[in-house]
């Protein structure tokens, strides 16, 4: 973990790079609650977590210090949790999350049907932004995980396809790049960038 002023320093650069129409979220499953004091002196105003259980623990001790974004895999068990904690939710991708998500979301899309992700596939989009209307979940845009490369250029095709996917059904949020290629998702149209590694080690 490096110093506040490190990170102050950084995420101030990346803002600066991204413009103000975007919204740096850190991410922050590597960081424990102690480290949580750091990012909070540092500046940093969004954090978003992958599991409920650590963003509950880092919320009873920081809550007034962040706003909150959930960007993990969402259990039904704990979709209350995380309504109750969180702003917003990047990762709603089920139809139990959809029932019983009561805070705004972002629709996760596994855009190359990689198995391991979870993620509604494009094809199947329409059908669930329809349930998502049906159970009144506010649905504010799309949210993807590229397939892992380590040529940022390589996620470009993802993030535009992102993009026209979320045009097409009237969607005005993308959250997309990580710390990788975050400059690539901002070039694409990114609305929210969800970085970790690159502000802190
Ligand atoms: C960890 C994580 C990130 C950030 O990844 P970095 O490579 O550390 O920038 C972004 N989004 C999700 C969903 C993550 O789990």
């Amino acid at each position: 973990m490096r110093s506040a002023e490190e990170i102050r320093e950084r995420y101030e650069s990346i803002r600066e790079c991204v413009g103000p129409g975007v919204t740096v979220v850190a991410a922050t499953k590597y960081v424990s609650l102690e480290e949580m004091r750091v990012l909070a002196e540092a500046g940093i105003e969004v954090v978003g977590e992958n599991r409920a259980q650590a963003l509950a623990t880092k919320q009873a001790r920081y809550g007034a210090a962040f706003r909150w974004h959930f960007i993990g895999h969402l259990q039904s068990r704990k979709t209350a949790l995380v309504s109750e904690l969180c702003e917003l939710c990047h990762s709603l991708a089920s139809e139990s999350a959809a029932r019983q998500l009561s805070i705004p979301a972002l629709v996760e899309v596994n855009l190359a049907g990689e198995e391991t992700k979870s993620g509604i596939a494009p094809e199947e989009l329409d059908g669930f932004l329809e349930l998502c209307r049906q159970t009144g979940i506010e649905v504010r845009g799309l949210m993807t995980m590229p397939p892992l490369a380590s040529d940022p250029e390589a996620s470009r095709p993802s993030f535009r396809r992102l993009r026209e996917l979320a045009e097409r059904f009237n969607l005005p949020q993308l959250s997309m790049g990580t710390s990788q290629d975050y400059l690539v998702a901002a070039e694409e149209g990114a609305t929210f960038i969800r970085v970790g590694s690159v502000l802190w080690s």
